[in-house]
């Protein structure tokens, strides 16, 4: 086996930049509380080695306070060229937990058992861009949804349509949620993944449909549990004889 070797330095330098924050759901400044770097260097023989560099970092969002873990790393094979033929090292950074920028997960406490846990993990396979699992997630909440809802049909096409006709989807919804179940089917029959702006929108019309089902309907029931409907009486005419 060739050679490997490696060294770890700490730093705390406590510097300021801009990452994305899960709680913030923005890019938004953080303080680097540490660092802690691994350089390594495996001999490859004939004078040839792989170099690689992972900066290990703390970091704190300066807005919302909380803390999370950032890797960014970079290795000797992994190059390119920018528009003046300058030679750069290709970094993959990777932040955890992961995160999606610019959409915010539901308060999913209210929903269905079933569909509240499938939701949180196809939320969370999207916020660490597994992007495959995450699609076939997405089409799993529609499944349980239509199954919840007792959504007619013999296939989920029909059922989507169902959704459709009762007025839980609307038009211009139901396009959206055939992609979803195509993208559900290319995902899980074939392997093959959505990109994750795709996917991020396909989740986002399944959150509408959960608070517009699940969460609003639970929220009012809570807030409004005092209040009965006014029921308005007919209008009775001078005679006492009801009006026409
Ligand atoms: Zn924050």
């Amino acid at each position: 086996m060739a050679p490997i070797t490696k060294k770890f330095e700490v730093t705390l330098d406590e510097s300021i930049e801009k990452f994305p924050c899960k709680k913030c759901c923005l890019k938004s400044n953080h303080k680097v509380v540490a660092t802690y770097t691994e350089r390594g260097s495996e001999d490859c023989g004939g004078g040839n080695t792989f170099d690689w560099t992972a900066f290990n970092q703390i970091i704190q969002c300066l807005g919302c306070e909380e803390i999370s873990f950032r890797v960014e790393s970079s290795n000797s094979e992994d190059w390119d060229h920018d528009d003046e033929g300058n030679t750069y090292w290709i970094a993959t950074v990777t932040y955890y937990p992961g995160r999606v920028v610019g959409s915010k997960i539901i308060d999913h406490a209210s929903l269905p058992l079933d569909i509240g846990e499938i939701y949180q993990e196809a939320r969370s396979a999207l916020d660490s861009d597994l992007l495959i699992i995450s699609g076939i997630g997405i089409r799993a909440i529609l499944d349980t949804i239509c199954s919840d809802v007792k959504a007619k049909g013999r296939n989920l096409e029909q059922k989507i349509d169902d959704l459709h006709e009762r007025s839980l989807v609307t038009k211009e919804g139901v396009q959206t949620l055939h992609q979803i179940r195509v993208l559900g089917n290319n995902a899980a029959h074939r392997g093959k993944a959505h990109t994750k702006s795709q996917l991020l929108l396909a989740l986002e019309v399944i959150e509408h449909i959960l608070i517009g089902t699940y969460i609003i309907p639970y929220r009012a029931k809570k807030v409004f549990k005092h209040i009965e409907p006014k029921k308005i009486a007919a209008p009775v005419a001078p005679n006492n004889e009801p009006a026409a």
